[in-house]
């Protein structure tokens, strides 16, 4: 059988709308397909999938600020679970059916080997995978590519000879139609789309890294978080107080361990059992994991609490009251950092953290 493969929106742009809805939940409790043929006689057996969880995931916002997003990923199929003659499907909410599709209007491109790919220092030990999506030309994806490794190496701490000869980029380049590879939907800032086809592309490629990102050409700034599961999407698109490789950088600050040093109520992530190195519960930078970093002379308990705005003093590492998505009762190393706004440097305690896992690789 010819792979095929199926991305599928449930909801929002690109979702049901597209399809000849008759109801379009936007979360079936229970899902099932089946395939028809061209005479509109089912194929196979009728299959229940997976209803997609739906994740929050972070989306650069303007002035280099950071807000959250729910999205539902798209229900993703490969190749094996496609019928053969099949040529549309049929979605089932429980029992009653919700859409009809055409298969190419949800039809993906098989996973394929690269067509061309381009690594930044191939002796280095920790590997960023770049997966271009939307882009036409190698060498304009190579170009961002490039854009991006000169950009981090410019940054603290990856700026020191040590922790660059550590840092490997690997780009890996399949020429996408204008419509792009995966499936990518862009809902005003956020950028996101079929993550788990990416991971087959990857696959195929036999690339190895700690994250993925996939770099899309579109002239929108935007993107979507990603975790050691799920790519990162960035936009190769730069907006005044944003620079598109620096939201990159704060996506791979994540990849490092490290949290997110500002506050968004809207955020339910939980906490880990062990708060991550660069946000703690107490008040007193001498109690603070980072108490080794702090600046001498600088009154802490804390150094700047929540209801200082601007926060100060600036480039003072103490705790700040402020991390985390709390506006209150967790603090952070510095007033600004990267890990906070996408317009800043690694604070010296996120630098620490980066050194020690390169030192690792
Ligand atoms: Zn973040
Ligand atoms: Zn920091």
């Amino acid at each position: 059988m010819a792979e095929r493969h199926l991305s599928i929106w449930l909801s929002g742009p690109g979702g049901p709308e597209a399809l000849e809805a008759v109801e379009a939940p936007a979360r079936p409790a229970r899902l099932s397909i089946e395939f028809l043929d061209s005479r509109g006689r089912r194929v196979g057996r009728r299959a229940s999938v997976a209803v997609p969880d739906p994740l929050p995931v972070e989306v650069p916002a303007e002035r280099g600020r950071l807000d959250w997003a729910r999205v539902t990923p798209p229900l993703s199929l490969a190749g094996r679970e496609v019928a053969d003659r099949a040529v549309s499907l049929r979605a089932f909410s429980d029992e009653a059916v919700f859409a009809e599709m055409p298969l190419e209007a949800a039809a993906a491109p098989a996973p394929a080997k690269p067509t061309a790919r381009r690594v930044f220092n191939p002796r280095g030990k920790w590997t960023l995978l770049l997966v271009s999506e939307g882009f036409a030309s190698a060498d304009v994806f190579f170009a961002a590519a490039a854009g991006l490794d000169a950009f981090v190496r410019s940054q603290p701490p990856f700026v020191e000879a040590a922790n660059s000869a550590r840092f490997r980029i690997e780009a890996l380049f399949w020429p996408s139609p204008k419509e792009g590879l995966f499936s990518t939907r862009v809902d005003g800032r956020l950028v996101f789309g079929d993550g788990e086809l990416v991971k087959r592309f990857v696959k195929a490629s036999g690339a190895k890294g700690r994250l993925i990102v996939v770099l899309v050409d579109k002239l929108v700034r935007g993107g979507a978080g990603g975790s050691k599961d799920r790519p990162a999407w960035v936009t190769t698109t730069s907006a005044p107080g944003e620079k598109w490789e620096a939201v990159a950088l704060h996506e791979l600050g994540h990849s490092f361990g490290l949290a997110d040093e500002y506050a968004d109520s809207s955020q339910t992530v939980p906490e880990p059992a062990k708060l991550e190195p660069n946000v703690t519960d107490q008040r007193s930078a001498a109690k603070a994991p980072w108490a080794a970093l702090r600046t001498p002379g600088v009154p802490s308990d804390p150094t700047c609490d929540a209801s200082v705005s601007p926060p100060s003093p600036l480039g003072v590492v103490g705790t700040f009251e402020g991390a985390r998505y709390r506006s209150t009762g967790r603090y952070r190393p510095t007033a600004e950092c990267l890990m906070q706004r996408t317009d800043r440097g690694f604070c010296p305690v996120c630098q620490a953290q980066i050194r020690k896992v390169l030192a690792k690789a």
